[in-house]
């Protein structure tokens, strides 16, 4: 927020006080046309990437943070536009004592106002175990090679994968901000990870039936400004940090990125338009991956094994 604005008019309605100052712009905006400037820009993205078809049923991720509400809030009013397509919210419950009741309460209330129907998949329903167990596992073994959101990441992508079909939904529709998928970028690049670096894009492709599609209509909105909507909006949200939250490496790349923005106004957005000019040409990348089926659970896999048993395996 910015306070020098205060005293200045909205850049867009003009007459409003502005609250905000949108560096990489130069924007001074009202809080309504704050608001409104963000539903645009996920509009905008949505029919950019084709992400919608008009009588898609999409599964919207919702965690129960400022992100994942905020989306939420807006593809209910877009999704009011379009009497075919149907909303439902689908929250992975990891079993995070202590953690995770307050994010599937406060997911819950959003929904039930909303009017949107609400589905949870749990961890221990799922694999018979709460991440808790998991991890105390892994511990009690010393398995140290990963961290808990290893772990959590690639139980949690099937978990909602799993529960998108449950509710059968045609997309899965996540929170990532613009600041998620640039990190991504640069840990892929930093990993030297090109499969990754040419998969993770704002609309995955079609690459085994089983697999529902994801997209994200927030990649092009600032964490700062998704998180500036959901108190604009006065929602309520989950503000408490996960405890394993440690993924090591996204916390440096975040930090660099963001003094990089405070210096450089608008590098987020010139790593993302960089991102969407080169991945064409490494799609070559991703089509060499065939998916077959998990020789052990059934689902789709890269190989004999998916990532999921690949995982659980380690701690048998
Ligand atoms: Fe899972 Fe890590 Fe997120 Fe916690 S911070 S919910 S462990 S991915
Ligand atoms: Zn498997």
């Amino acid at each position: 927020m910015d306070t020098s604005a205060t005293a200045t008019l909205c850049s867009l309605c003009k007459r409003r006080p502005a609250f905000f100052f949108r560096p990489y712009s130069g924007e001074k905006l009202c809080q309504k046309c704050f608001a409104e400037s963000i539903e645009a820009k996920v509009r905008a993205t949505v029919s950019k990437h084709h992400m919608f078809n008009f009588d898609d049923r999409i599964a919207v991720a919702v965690s129960g943070g400022k992100d994942s509400i905020s989306l939420l809030h807006i593809l209910a009013k877009m999704e009011r536009r379009h009497p075919e397509a149907s909303l439902v919210a689908v929250t992975v419950d990891e079993g995070i004592k202590g953690y995770r009741d307050e994010a599937l309460q406060i997911a819950a209330a959003n929904c039930q106002m909303l009017g949107v129907e609400h589905h949870v998949v749990s961890f221990e329903k799922l694999y018979g175990f709460t991440l808790d167990q998991l991890l105390e596992r892994a511990q009690r073994k010393g398995v140290k090679e990963l961290t808990s959101c290893a772990y959590c990441g690639v139980l949690r992508r099937r978990a909602f994968n799993v529960a998108a079909r449950e509710v059968e939904a045609d997309k899965i529709a996540t929170a990532h901000t613009l600041d998620d998928e640039v990190q991504t970028v640069l840990m892929n690049i930093f990993r030297g990870d090109m499969l990754r670096l040419a998969k993770e894009k704002p609309v995955t492709d079609e690459v085994h039936p089983r697999f529902v599609r994801k997209v994200k209509p927030f990649c092009e909105v600032p964490e700062r400004e998704s998180t500036l909507l959901a108190f604009v909006k006065g929602v309520r949200f989950q503000d408490v940090p996960c405890p394993y939250a440690s993924e090591a490496m996204r916390n440096d790349v975040r930090a660099m990125l963001n003094r990089m923005e405070e210096k450089h106004a608008g590098t987020k957005h010139a790593v993302f338009r960089l991102m969407e000019r080169v991945r064409p040409g490494l799609a070559e990348a991703v089509m060499k991956e065939e998916f077959k089926e998990c020789v052990e659970c059934g689902e789709p896999a890269s190989s004999v094994l998916c990532r999921t048993c690949e995982l659980l395996r380690r701690l048998e």
